[in-house]
């Protein structure tokens, strides 16, 4: 680990763990955050079905400018994505996440985003993350699923460098041999990732495993592990979902995985 260049992003000048704050709920703090929602937004009434059916999310998630491998792919609704998410969290109180993917976006996100996501595609998108270093909006940034620990921790720092301490980490599964799940969920990086910096560090085991039959475990394995929160993909109707519909859960096996968080986070000190 290159530890010297994690000036602002490592242990050695700040001892702390950092806590970040998207309106009212806090990463890095006892209490597990969990983000949920589904993988695209497709529509309002789909959003709110959602919203209203999951317990215990205290972020929604939903992406709207949707990097897709394949450009046939559904896109998303862009700006009017975000306007639905933003509307549906404005009632239920809840704080939203979504995904940039160019600069230009960038004061457009600042004005309706409460936190921004920089996805496992952009993680070295360097202009990017100096872009949003030089706000200080809630940064989610995703681990890209090729590299190291050391190189996410040395993107963070980018946004750091700029004057935008409000950094949240996320490990969500990197490409290895094993071909059975989607990814790799790398569990060890959490406590890897807690060694050497201070950053809040949360898992998405959606897009680690693509599966909803691995979530479950993964989830209680991240929160054991010491994640500080998780972000999971829930459709109202996944068979139908337009995106990632492979690895939605619904909202009934959501609801049931909440249940069965509660216990392993209190086992550590922690709560939900
Ligand atoms: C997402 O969370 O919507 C997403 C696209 O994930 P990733 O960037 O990790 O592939
Ligand atoms: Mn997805």
């Amino acid at each position: 680990m290159n530890v010297k260049d994690l000036r602002l992003s490592g242990r050695k000048n700040h001892k702390e763990n950092t806590i970040v704050k998207a309106k009212n709920v806090l990463f890095g703090s006892e209490k597990i955050v969990l983000i949920g929602g589904p993988c695209a937004v497709e529509s309002e009434k789909q959003v709110e079905e959602i919203a209203k059916g999951v317990h215990g999310v205290s972020v929604y998630r939903g992406g709207s400018f949707k990097p897709r491998t394949s450009p046939y792919s559904f896109l998303g609704l862009e700006k009017e994505g975000i306007q639905i998410l933003k509307k549906i969290s404005e009632e239920h109180k809840i704080p939203f996440v979504t995904e940039i993917t160019k600069i230009e976006d960038l004061d457009y996100f600042i004005e309706n985003v409460d936190i921004i996501q920089i996805g496992a595609r952009d993680m070295q998108n360097f202009e990017l993350l100096k872009a949003v270093g030089r706000t200080k909006k809630p940064v989610l940034l995703k681990r890209g699923f090729g590299n190291t620990i050391e190189e996410l921790l040395l993107s963070s720092e980018y946004i750091l460098k700029e004057g935008n301490p409000n950094v949240i980490l996320c490990e969500r599964g990197i490409r290895t041999f094993e071909n059975s799940e989607r990814f790799t969920l790398d569990i060890g990086a959490i406590s890897i990732i807690k060694r050497y910096s201070h950053l809040p560090v949360i898992v998405d085991p959606s897009h680690a495993s693509g599966d909803p039959f691995y979530i479950e475990s993964l989830s209680l394995a991240a929160i054991a592990a010491g994640a500080d929160g998780l972000m999971i993909e829930i459709h109202n109707d996944p068979a139908n979902a337009l995106s990632d519909k492979d690895q939605a859960l619904t909202i009934e096996q959501y609801n049931k995985l909440v249940e069965k968080i509660a216990p392993v986070a209190k086992a550590i000190g922690r709560s939900v």
